[in-house]
Formats: structure tokens, C-alpha cells, sequence
């Protein structure tokens, strides 16, 4: 039977209180999307991943004291817990995980009230808008298991002094993967062409090619050049096209010339300068939809645009348009707004679509660095330790860390994408 909600049975009744020493008997909530329909655990299909310990620009992968947990084994859906368990039980926590969490009678509702630190992940996020964090009255942190935390109003968590933190760099480069295996797939017209051997049954060539370029000389284009961006021009870089980019903050220039990148100084200019758009800001007030009918009008005919950023980055009704009307030449990605999107939403059906689920940073390699982030994280929270200054996005009450470079709130308004919509 499918599990979506375990909770502690030895729950500490230990009163919660603060010492200038350590945090005790916290209730941490954790988020996790559901287990796989054919039960848990899983079959794995290899028995380890590779150890990953220093990331390209050198920062250390996550170092938690220890861990409870096989890297390599499902982690990021309920049972699997993040793998946190035992750590927190062993030291008078109570945790409470689940993936029930819409709606008053969800148990994240239910729980929320007496939480102090909520965890979620932005593949099943647990929106956290200001009507929520006025009624999470414990609530101290809010903790991205995973890269990017728009679910969480920051106006909001900033009035309210909570403290918003993720893992940074421990996903980036399975997106960049991923991307560079959209952009194959949609320019060379691979899903069609699968779809014709495996579900059609024929040997059509000419259907399956009839839509089928070449990468090679092509101009290809990043919306930002953060860990995954810049990853994404690095990995492309071999397939000889010609690179792009823009960004709100300009590369050194010695990696510009390494890469041979054209920068441009606003997303319509790079749009209008490419055949493949690839998305890889956060979502805030000055990046939400900024890819709209306008922008994608000024693109090239038959150019393509992957999302492995956020959904609402773009326009969802503009996208399908577009498609329809046969000007994007593709358009794939693996988030959406809101998550998990209704079965109507137009992306589903839409031409020339590549979509999957929010994925591609939730791959097994990924979960092992994501759940050590977290504990890494959750060790320092309670021994009141400093979080790393690059896993914070919010602190004191304002933007910190690399949320300070990469954010933007709007005082008085809801950061877009922070409630489901
Ligand atoms: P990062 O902080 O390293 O890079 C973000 C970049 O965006 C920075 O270079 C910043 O200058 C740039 N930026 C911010 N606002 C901008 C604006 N208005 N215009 C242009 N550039 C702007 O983060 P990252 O690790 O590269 O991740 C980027 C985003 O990717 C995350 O915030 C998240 O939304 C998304 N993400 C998705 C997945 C997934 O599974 N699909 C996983 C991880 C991250």
C-alpha cells in the first residue's frame, strides 16, 4: 500500500524551547512526493552512484556529520525520508512527513501550526504564502531540499524573521545534464521518432526526419549563467555551436573567451539572437513570465525554448500559442506552475512538446547530495551553528547569502509562484 504521510511514534514531548547552546525537540515537517506506484523500495538498477565531493567552482559537496542512508536509494519520496529519520529521533526531534499538502484538511495544514522547520522540495512543493507562514506561528526555517525556493514568500518569511535556506550547487549539474539532453532531443526530433518505433510500430524515416536537425552551427542561447547555465554553455561547447547568454550579473570576461560567448544586455536581445533558448533563472518579481507573447514573437521562426527553471517564467497559454501557430519549433522542460499541474494544463498536449515531470534534479546521483545537504543544514540549525553563507536565501529578515545575489522581493507583495495557484 502506498504510504503518503509517517510520522514519529516515539514523539519527544520534551517542552521546545530555545539554549544559547542547541535547539531541542523540534518538529520538523517534511514534504516529499509520493512513492512509486509499484511500491517501496524500488529495484535499482546499479548498486552505487559516483561520490561527488568538490563541485566545478570548488565549493565542497555537503558534509553532515554522518548519514543514515544508501546514496544511490530512493530518498525524496516518503518512506525514503530523506534518509533523516534516525538523526532526528536520536536527538529528541519529532518529524512528520508527507505528501499530503493541499487543501485545510491536508496533513501539512493539519501540522503546520506547531511546526519549526517545514522542509519541501520544489519537484512537490509545499507552497508556503503569507496566509500560511501567519498561521506556522513556530515556524524558524524553511528548507529547500533542493535548488530554488520561490514556493516560499519571502516578503512573508521575511517579516515573519524565518529563515530560508537550500542546497545549492547540489542539483545544478544534473539540470545542466538534463537540459543538454532536451535541447538533443527536441532538435533532433527524438521523442517522435521513439514514439514511431515503440508505440507505431512502423519504420517511417521520412515522418521521423522530416523534422530533424543538426545542434552543429547553431546559435544557442542561456537566460542566465549561474552553476547551471554556465554548466549547460560548458557542456554544449563541444557540439561546435555558437554560444550566448544573458545574464543580470556578467561572467568574468577570461570565461567569456574560454567559451567564445556573445553577451547580451537584455533576454529580448539573446531571444532574438538564437535558435535554442534555455531558461535558468530563479523565479522573482523581475524574471516572472518575462517569457511572453512579446519576447517569443521577436524569436527566430522555428526556434526552441527548454525550461528547467520555473514554470512561471513563461506565460503557459503563450507557449501553447505559439506552438500552435507553428512559430516555436519546440518547447521542453520539466516544471510547471503549479506543481503537479491539473491534467488539463495545455503543456500536456501541445505540439512539438517535450515535458516530463519535474525531474530532472531528483535524479538518485542528486537525492544523495540533496538529503546530505539537508542534514548538513539541519545539524548547524540546531546547534546554532552558522548555515553556510551559500546555502541562505533569506535571514534576519531580509535576502542573505546567495538568495542576496540571485533574489529580488518586492515589500508588501507575494513573491510569484509562492502560493498554488
Ligand atoms: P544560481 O544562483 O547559481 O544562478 C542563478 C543565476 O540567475 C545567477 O547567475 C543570477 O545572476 C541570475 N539571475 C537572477 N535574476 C536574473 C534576472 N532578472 N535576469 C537575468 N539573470 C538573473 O542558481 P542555479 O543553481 O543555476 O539554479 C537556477 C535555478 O534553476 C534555480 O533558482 C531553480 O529555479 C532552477 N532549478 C531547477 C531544478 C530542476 O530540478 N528543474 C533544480 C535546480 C534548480
Amino acid at each position: 500500500m502506498l504510504r503518503n504521510t509517517v510520522k514519529s511514534t516515539a514523539t519527544s514531548a520534551a517542552a521546545r524551547h530555545f539554549s544559547s547552546t542547541s535547539r531541542k525537540g523540534m518538529k520538523v515537517l517534511c514534504v516529499l512526493y509520493p512513492d512509486p506506484v509499484d511500491g517501496f523500495p524500488p529495484h535499482y538498477l546499479r548498486e552505487s552512484v559516483p561520490d561527488i565531493s568538490k563541485y566545478p567552482d570548488g565549493q565542497t559537496a555537503p558534509n553532515p556529520k554522518a548519514i543514515d542512508f544508501t546514496p544511490g536509494h530512493l530518498l525524496g519520496s516518503v518512506s525514503g525520508e530523506l534518509g533523516l529519520r534516525k538523526f532526528l529521533e536520536a536527538n529528541g526531534h519529532e518529524l512528520v512527513v508527507t505528501s499530503d499538502k493541499e487543501g485545510p484538511n491536508s496533513v501539512f495544514e493539519q501540522e503546520l501550526p506547531t511546526a519549526d522547520v517545514v522542509i519541501s522540495q520544489p519537484f512537490w512543493p509545499a507552497y508556503l504564502d503569507a496566509d500560511r507562514i501567519s498561521r506556522a506561528k513556530n515556524l524558524k526555517l524553511a528548507l529547500t531540499a533542493g535548488i530554488g525556493s520561490d514556493h516560499v514568500d519571502l516578503d512573508a518569511a521575511n517579516k515573519a524573521g524565518i529563515t530560508v535556506a537550500e542546497v545549492t550547487y547540489s542539483n545544478s549539474n544534473s539540470v545542466a545534464e538534463h537540459t543538454v539532453m532536451m535541447i538533443l532531443g527536441l532538435v533532433r526530433n527524438y521523442i517522435p521518432s521513439h514514439k514511431w518505433a515503440t508505440e507505431k510500430r512502423g519504420w517511417n524515416i521520412a515522418d521521423c526526419v522530416a523534422q530533424s536537425y543538426d545542434v552543429e552551427g547553431m546559435d544557442v542561447g542561456v537566460i542566465a549563467a549561474g552553476r547551471i547555465g554556465l554548466r549547460v554553455l560548458r557542456l554544449m561547447k563541444p557540439f561546435d555551436v555558437n554560444l550566448h547568454y544573458y545574464d543580470s550579473r556578467r561572467l568574468p570576461a577570461e570565461v567569456e573567451k574560454e567559451l567564445n560567448l556573445t553577451y547580451h544586455d537584455s533576454p529580448q536581445d539573446l531571444a532574438r539572437s538564437v535558435d535554442v533558448l534555455s531558461l535558468h533563472c530563479p523565479l522573482h518579481p523581475k524574471t516572472h513570465n518575462m517569457v511572453n507573447a512579446e519576447l517569443l514573437s521577436q524569436m527566430r521562426k522555428g526556434a526552441y525554448i527548454i525550461n528547467t527553471a520555473r514554470g512561471a517564467l513563461c506565460v503557459r497559454d503563450d507557449i501553447a500559442k505559439s506552438l500552435e501557430d507553428g512559430h516555436l519549433g519546440g518547447y521542453a522542460g520539466d516544471v510547471w506552475y503549479p506543481q503537479p499541474p491539473p491534467a488539463d494544463h495545455p503543456w500536456r498536449t501541445m505540439p512539438r512538446n517535450g515535458m516530463t515531470p519535474h525531474i530532472s534534479g531528483t535524479s538518485l546521483s542528486a537525492q544523495a547530495r540533496y538529503a546530505a545537504g539537508t542534514r548538513e543544514i539541519l545539524e548547524n540549525f540546531f546547534n546554532n551553528d552558522p548555515i553556510r553563507d551559500v546555502y541562505l536565501i533569506a535571514q534576519g529578515g531580509q535576502l542573505a547569502g546567495v538568495g542576496a545575489k540571485s533574489y529580488t522581493v518586492e515589500k508588501g507583495k507575494a513573491s510569484p509562484g509562492s502560493h498554488k495557484a
